[in-house]
């Protein structure tokens, strides 16, 4: 969370080691991640709570996943999996039984748990990942830019092109291989070239516009409802099945679990606006023809005045665990 040091990130840095959560220091503290993440106080104190769950269950566990928060998306995925322990083994007051259970094959799930029925559900975790496509959409947004600023100068023997830099207007001199104009190598031309006059690389130069752009695009809900969408609900429905079928044991209580991503902002009930659970169904109908999949559960967690919301949504497909809502 602490790429690059500015003035800002120090007070950041500052009010997270003043807050009382010693579990999310130790495990976050080390890494660079490019977003917003460990920004908000409140989400920083419930990770804690769901880090010491899993931790006080079963810390031989908790131990041997330390490893996995390299990367945003690691990160997310573990988080997801705490997530859901909490959810099941806290809120809901339901036994964990078992961590990483074998599942179909020589795949693993990634828990069970006894419903209030005494009945065990293997349980698989999916965490659908907006962040990469985000990313990928505003780098080529920006690498469309640079590339209609090319002209072409030259079209034979040699195809030579000029190109304006972004930082000092000098026009820079290039090459191509035909005018044909690739995308991907014209891509990875400007991706190198370095302007003659400022020293500066072309596309380097953009590098922190991008990143802001893609932690603002990343907190706001708009994107996901809005137009350029590239991944909807849908498509994160549809990798999870797709993913999970393969991993469960046929004939067991299969639980596919996919927990919004809180960074994204996806919004209120976005799961819950698929059709009441009717687009869930079709999803699973077309990637699970055997039935493997007993039940699917969206959670959406949320943070708002009075603190944070567990919001879940359970699809049976032929049926549900049974739960003490209650609570809720
Ligand atoms: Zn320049």
């Amino acid at each position: 969370m602490f790429g690059l040091i500015t003035n800002v990130d120090m007070k950041y840095i500052n009010n997270i080691l003043k807050q009382n959560v010693p579990l999310f220091v130790e495990l976050f503290n080390a890494h660079e991640y490019k977003d917003d993440f460990g920004h908000s106080p409140e989400w920083n104190e419930e990770m804690e709570q769901w880090l010491s769950f899993v931790k006080s269950i079963n810390p031989t566990w908790y131990e041997s996943n330390k490893s996995r928060v390299n990367t945003e998306k690691q990160r997310d995925e573990l988080l997801g999996e705490y997530k859901s322990l909490y959810y099941f083994g806290k809120i809901l007051g339901c036994k964990i039984t078992q961590f990483e259970p074998a599942g179909n094959n020589n795949k693993k799930n990634d828990y069970a748990f006894y419903d209030k029925g005494n009945e065990e559900w293997y349980t698989e975790v999916k965490s659908p990942s907006w962040r990469g496509e985000v990313s990928k959409e505003i780098n080529s947004s920006y690498l469309d830019k640079l590339k209609q600023n090319i002209v072409i100068t030259e079209s034979w023997p040699e195809c030579k092109a000029e190109i304006t830099c972004p930082n000092c207007s000098n026009v820079i001199e290039i090459k191509l291989s035909s005018f044909e104009f690739k995308q991907e190598e014209v891509y990875e031309i400007i991706k190198k070239t370095l302007c003659n006059k400022c020293k500066k690389n072309i596309w380097h130069f953009s590098e922190n516009e991008r990143a802001k752009l893609k932690k603002e695009r990343l907190s706001k809900p708009q994107f996901i409802n809005g137009e350029g969408r590239s991944y909807s609900d849908r498509d994160a429905v549809e990798d999870a099945v797709k993913k999970s079928v393969a991993q469960f044991a046929k004939g067991r209580n299969n639980l596919l679990f996919i927990p919004h991503n809180m960074f994204a902002g996806i919004g209120t009930g976005l799961f819950t606006a698929m059709n009441g659970g009717t687009t869930v169904m079709e999803v699973v109908k077309k990637y699970d023809p055997e039935g493997i999949i007993t039940c699917v559960c969206l959670l959406d967690v949320q943070l708002d005045e009075k603190g944070i919301k567990f919001i879940p949504v359970f699809v049976p497909i032929l049926k549900q665990p049974l739960v003490n809502n209650e609570k809720l």
